[in-house]
């Protein structure tokens, strides 16, 4: 007998699976090796940042006091005492209308507190002359000016960029506190499916989605634990999943989660007594994307068709991912632009649909990527986004402000800021 489904809205589905994420715990790995983690601690400065008053230019470093009264018609002169690199440290204390020659990144003689650029001098080896007067801490790069002792400089929750790894360098660490990376079994489901390596033969179709979600994965800087192509049969999809949902912390199948005769993916969450969070949702291509909960692990059933492989893992296997890895920004980034091209489908479910998203001189455009059915796996490969058209809507024209989802952005977004 076949079970009616209860659709549910996309936000409705994320939230449920958000609910059941735990965070990874937490490892300690080499600086570098952080790029692209997520931080599960907050960078504190452990000093200020400058350490010290410093120069920003290569010129004179000079008392401000000495300096005044100092015109074009009547120029003050200067003695060079001393003559400093960055990282060199002078050996005077100024007097009365002493300088030291200082570069750029030197730290600032004890009594001297402003510095003047070379451009702003006439001068020899051992004197110059100015024709203005400098103000105390002119020309200075202040001690702690970019960061003081003790802020937090970037959030726990943080993805490692190469400019917080900059940061990180700066106070001094080179062991970084990290969420550890979930293990992740996929297994892609279907009787038709052929390797990669097969030749083609009558009937079959060679398995595109395990590959396509091993990148997925890989973009996320998460190794695949690939459990192979399995053929629809309740028995070994029940075994299969069941055992790596006893070894991983996720488990990705794709295909058997229709109504179909041979679509056991439902029965294989049953015999496991599963929580199944939902069965159906409000979204083309993908309507019957299945997740389901046992012993601590989100069990994700992506449809098979390609489109709408693709499509769940983005929307809710990547949030849940980033989540589980201590991410703030575990949503995929929003943006709204112009519909370069009308739309006229009906949309009786909330439609995301692969794109590509143009920043141009004339404005932002948005434009489906071709042939755009749940089934393509050619549209997958062109575009960068997708355009999200809301439920219970129809005709888009070209030059409607729509909603649009980037792909391939390391960063996120905080919210799911979709309604629907
Ligand atoms: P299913 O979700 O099992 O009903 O499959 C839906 C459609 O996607 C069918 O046309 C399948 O042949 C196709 N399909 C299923 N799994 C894969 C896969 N791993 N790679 C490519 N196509 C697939
Ligand atoms: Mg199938």
């Amino acid at each position: 007998m076949l079970e009616k489904r209860k659709p549910i809205e996309v936000s409705e589905a994320i939230s449920r699976i958000m609910e059941k994420v735990r965070p990874m715990q937490n490892e300690t790995i080499s600086l570098y090796n952080a790029l692209g983690r997520t931080l599960a601690k907050p960078v504190y400065a452990s000093h200020d940042v400058p350490p010290f008053n410093r120069s920003p230019y290569d010129g004179f470093a000079v008392r401000s006091v000495d300096t005044k009264g100092a015109s074009l018609e009547s120029r003050i002169h200067f003695t060079v005492m001393d003559h400093i690199g960055a990282g060199d440290l002078a050996t005077v204390a100024l007097g009365k209308n002493e300088a030291v020659r200082i570069m750029t990144g030197a730290q600032l003689p004890n009594n001297a507190d402003a510095v003047v650029m070379l451009e702003q001098t006439v001068h020899t080896a051992d004197s110059f002359t100015i024709r203005k007067p400098f103000a105390p801490l002119e020309n200075l790069s202040l001690q702690g000016e970019d960061a003081k002792k003790g802020e937090v400089i970037v959030e726990s929750g943080s993805y490692i960029t190469p400019g917080v790894i900059a940061v990180l360098a700066t106070f001094g660490y080179t062991q970084v506190i990290t969420a550890k990376r979930p293990i992740v079994g996929l297994l892609a489901t279907g009787s038709e499916l052929l390797d990669v390596s097969d030749p083609l033969e009558p009937g079959k179709i060679r398995d595109s989605n395990g590959p396509m979600i091993a990148a997925q994965l890989q973009r996320l800087g998460i190794e695949t634990r690939w459990l192979g192509v399995l053929s629809d049969n309740l028995d070994a999809c029940f075994q299969k999943v069941k055992q790596a949902s006893e070894e991983c912390d996720v488990v990705i199948t794709t295909g058997g989660v229709s109504v179909g005769d041979f679509d056991y993916l439902p029965a294989v969450y049953e015999r496991m007594e599963a929580d199944v969070l939902f069965n159906k949702v409000k979204m083309r291509p993908g309507s019957v994307t299945t997740v389901a909960y046992a012993n601590d692990v989100l069990l994700f059933g992506l449809s098979g068709n390609p489109s709408a492989c693709f499509v769940g893992f983005e929307l809710f296997v990547r949030p849940a991912l980033q989540a589980m890895m201590g991410s703030n920004k575990p949503y995929l980034p929003y943006s709204r632009a112009t519909l370069g091209e009308d739309f006229t489908k009906a949309n009786p479910f909330t439609r995301f649909i692969r794109a590509v998203y143009e920043s141009t001189p004339n404005g932002v455009f948005v434009s489906p990527a071709g042939f755009n059915k749940s089934n393509s796996v050619t549209s997958i490969a062109r575009g960068n986004a997708f355009i999200v058209l809301p439920g219970g809507t129809r005709g888009f024209k070209k030059g409607d402000i729509v909603d649009v989802l980037l792909l391939g952005v390391d960063e996120g977004n905080e919210k799911w800021v979709i309604n629907g």
